[in-house]
């Protein structure tokens, strides 16, 4: 019976395995790929403190990793597939077995939706992002094209005016779904030019972006765009699918938690990219990751009693 399983080894998952290892617990955690979650996607990451040079993503998790395993944090390579309630005792069933806990936090992160057009796959992380706060720095002057009409995007692509010279916010209707708020302030922009009716059909590139084709949804006609970087923003999937029939999500499918990373079933936190929350990133899932496991803390001296 462990402490603690944690369920995913992106940054939240990492860092709640950290404090609560610390704190000698006996954890185990379970991550069905490599142990860094996003950030392995990640070049090279300027924005997470501590590091004024910035940082290649790989080497910020593998130091995560090296630093939760230094007090003890053990990990699987397993995908967990189901969880099961018995009065306090939770049951993690994965594809190599099963395993006991009396807490769990579900640290499993979201999905960016992908376009599934030529080149996307490619040139991701090489010009293709799914992250205008993490990536646009790297777009000073430069051209480029944003995906989508919600609110996410037109944030984003507002975002993007402060480092790019022209921004393309190509939409596949014709009128966007963001709020009115964000409409009017998108309209405004003289760098942001938004391309109605209008769906990407490939990204163009070998090493890097060269450009985008864009298909007129209405008349079929095929255009291309110059641009150095791409960003996709039609949405994101919560990875909840071990825990979605136990605990309360939003409309979305994210996590609920309060505060204190608790979630709607007594015993079982989350932490990081798959809370219903508004901003995603390592800075915010490390704060929540340390956050749950201090709560796990205090719920297992409840456990004890007086
Ligand atoms: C391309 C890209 C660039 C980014 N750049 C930056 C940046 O520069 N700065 C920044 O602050 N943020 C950046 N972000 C955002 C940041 O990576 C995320 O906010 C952060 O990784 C969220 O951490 P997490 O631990 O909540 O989830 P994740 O990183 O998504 O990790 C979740 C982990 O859980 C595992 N998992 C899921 N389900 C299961 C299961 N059933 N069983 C076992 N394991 C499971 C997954 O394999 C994954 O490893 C970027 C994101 C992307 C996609």
């Amino acid at each position: 019976m462990y402490d603690l399983i944690i369920i995913g080894g992106g940054p939240a998952g990492l860092t709640a395995g950290l404090y609560a290892s610390r704190a000698r617990l006996n954890v185990l955690m379970l991550e069905r790929l490599a142990p860094g979650g996003q950030v392995l996607n990640t070049d090279w990451v300027e924005n997470y403190p501590g590091f004024p040079e910035g940082i290649s993503g790989f080497e910020l998790v593998d130091r995560m990793k090296a630093q939760s395993e230094k007090f003890g944090l053990q990990i699987a390579n397993e995908e967990a597939l189901d969880l099961e309630l018995a009065g306090a005792t939770k049951t993690v069933k994965t594809n190599k077995g099963e395993h006991e806990a009396k807490t769990v936090i579900l640290a499993c992160g979201a999905t960016w939706k992908k376009l599934g057009v030529e080149g996307e796959a490619l040139l991701a992380g090489k010009g293709v992002s799914y992250c205008a706060t993490c990536d646009g720095p790297f777009y000073r002057d430069q051209d480029v094209a944003v995906i989508g009409g919600g609110d996410t995007a037109v944030e984003e692509a507002i975002f993007l005016t402060r480092f790019a010279k022209k921004i393309y916010l190509v939409h596949r209707r014709d009128q966007l779904r963001a709020t009115k708020l964000l409409q009017e302030r998108v309209m405004a922009e003289e760098k942001i030019t938004l391309l109605w009716d209008t769906i990407p059909v490939r990204i163009a590139g070998r090493n890097g972006v060269e450009g985008i084709e864009l298909r007129h949804v209405k008349t079929g006609e095929i255009t291309r765009k110059d641009v150095q970087g791409v960003f996709i923003f039609v949405g994101t999937i919560p990875n909840t699918d071990v825990a979605k029939n136990l605990i309360k999500l939003d409309a979305n499918g994210f996590v609920l938690t309060n505060d204190d990373m608790e979630t709607s079933v007594s015993g079982i936190f989350a932490a990081g990219d798959i809370r219903s929350k508004r901003f995603r990133q390592i800075a915010t899932a490390v704060g929540e990751g340390a956050a749950a496991a201090f709560s796990v803390e205090k719920y297992l001296e409840s456990l004890e009693g007086p």
